[in-house]
């Protein structure tokens, strides 16, 4: 083992991707702002219409090469590479990532297609996503039960012939209030006697198989995204057998797969959110005067702005050094990076927000900017792919099991 990593240098590919992905965020997807905000405030709170421009970008991003770079075996790339790529998204988060087909919950959900699918359920659910014709969601949590322990998942998959029969209600079923998402992969349990980790099994559900229904999505913090977080109730659902994803039993196994990219790839993205909320820091700075000078020639300004960029640097160093943990060693040996990365990115993501809704005085609350927004999606995130506690919780039991380097 080297005493320090040694990054390899990116490939060309990437860093030509790099260049290109700047351009079109820079002159495709912030211009593109205005018209998806405005197209969703003419709809109404909570209408979940999708914005045409999300698919003009899609049809862009696509013919440009700009399309599927999560995942390494479309992309060619490593995750590391994928880092620097994945930020530039973050600038944007409701529609670059998306206008790439690098959103999830649909990335999580491929990756699950990708390592369990059969060659049927590949054909039929992943080619699709992966061409961006359809969206999909992943209904795990649970509102009855503390779903950040996933053993405590209650809904029922009972087999019937050469059926399973599915009972539950779900929350928090990101994607399931679009009108194009068509999937569900449905986590909940084959064997309630069986082994803790062995009791859940996850079954893919078309949506409209009749007993599932979207009562509802809920907000995030007064948001109503457009893909919607919704409730969703299965009753009596009936699938074939060869809809299990992956064996039965799995299904915990699966989680944690899916989980190990998923959770990278939001920090990766929050690195870009908390850059643009430093340079609309900067940029409100020099241009407001307040008492006789900028703002940006006042000490205790200058102060947050560079704290902003000493921390958004040491989350970058972090999140790139467990990527690059799973490119050379893989997801397992990257599992407490990952975990230490998921913990402190949201955080100092969300304060460097909260310094740029300072800098803006009043206009920082309203929705006239997208700092609030972009404030109550990285707070979330400080809960959704498991809460902050969880992964602490395991580093520190790395931690009491770990030989210091002296014994003291
Ligand atoms: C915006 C958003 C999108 C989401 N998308 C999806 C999705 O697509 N699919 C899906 O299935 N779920 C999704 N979720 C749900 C999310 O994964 C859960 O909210 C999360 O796992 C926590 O589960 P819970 O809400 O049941 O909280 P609980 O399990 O009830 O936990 C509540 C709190 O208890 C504390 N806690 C928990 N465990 C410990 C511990 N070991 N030690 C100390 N304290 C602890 C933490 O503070 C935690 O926040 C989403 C959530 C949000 C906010």
């Amino acid at each position: 083992m080297s005493i320090y990593p040694a990054y390899p240098a990116p490939s060309d590919r990437a860093v030509e991707l790099h260049a290109r992905l700047t351009e079109f965020v820079q002159t495709q997807v912030l211009p593109g702002e205005p018209a998806y905000h405005s197209f969703r405030a003419e709809r109404g709170h909570d209408d979940h219409t999708v914005p045409p421009v999300v698919e003009e970008l899609k049809a862009k991003a696509r013919a440009q090469g700009l399309w599927n770079l999560f995942l390494p075996s479309e992309s060619g790339l490593t995750q590391l590479e994928y880092a620097t790529l994945a930020e530039l998204t973050g600038w944007s988060n409701n529609l670059a990532p998306e206008a790439l087909n690098c959103q999830a919950p649909d990335t999580g959900n491929m990756e699950l297609l990708h390592l369990f699918g059969t060659e049927e359920q590949r054909e039929r659910w992943l080619r699709p996503l992966l061409d961006g014709e359809i969206r999909s969601g992943f209904a795990m949590t649970e509102p009855a039960v503390a779903s950040s322990d996933a053993t405590n998942i209650e809904s029922s998959i009972v087999r019937d012939g050469d059926e399973y029969v599915l009972n539950g209600r779900k929350w928090f079923t990101s994607g399931a209030s679009d009108p194009r998402c068509r999937v569900l992969i449905l986590m909940g349990k084959t064997d309630p006697e069986a082994a803790r980790h062995r009791q859940q099994s996850m079954v893919i559900v078309p949506i409209d198989t009749p007993g599932v229904r979207v009562e509802r999505s809920v907000t995030v913090f007064g948001q109503q995204h457009q893909p919607g977080h919704a409730v969703t109730v299965f009753e009596d659902v009936r699938v074939p057998v060869t809809n299990l994803l992956g064996e039965e039993g799995g299904g915990f196994a699966c989680a944690q797969a899916r989980l190990g990219p998923g959770r990278i790839h939001h920090v990766m993205r929050a690195l870009g959110a908390g850059e643009r909320a430093l340079a609309m820091m900067v940029a409100r700075a020099k241009e407001r005067v307040a008492f006789g000078k900028p703002l940006a020639e006042q000490g205790a300004l200058r102060e947050r702005i560079a704290e902003s960029r000493v921390e958004l640097q040491q989350a970058r160093g972090l999140c790139h050094q467990a990527a690059y943990v799973i490119d050379s060693e893989g997801n397992k040996a990257a599992r407490h990076l990952v975990a230490a990365a998921k913990v402190a990115v949201p955080r100092i993501v969300t304060g460097v927000i909260d310094r740029a809704i300072q800098v803006h005085g009043g206009l920082g609350v309203t929705d006239d900017t997208p700092l609030a927004d972009m404030w109550g999606w990285h707070r979330a995130m400080r809960i959704f792919d498991g809460p902050d506690e969880v992964h602490l919780a395991s580093l520190a039991r790395a931690e009491l099991d770990a030989e210091p380097t002296f014994r003291v």
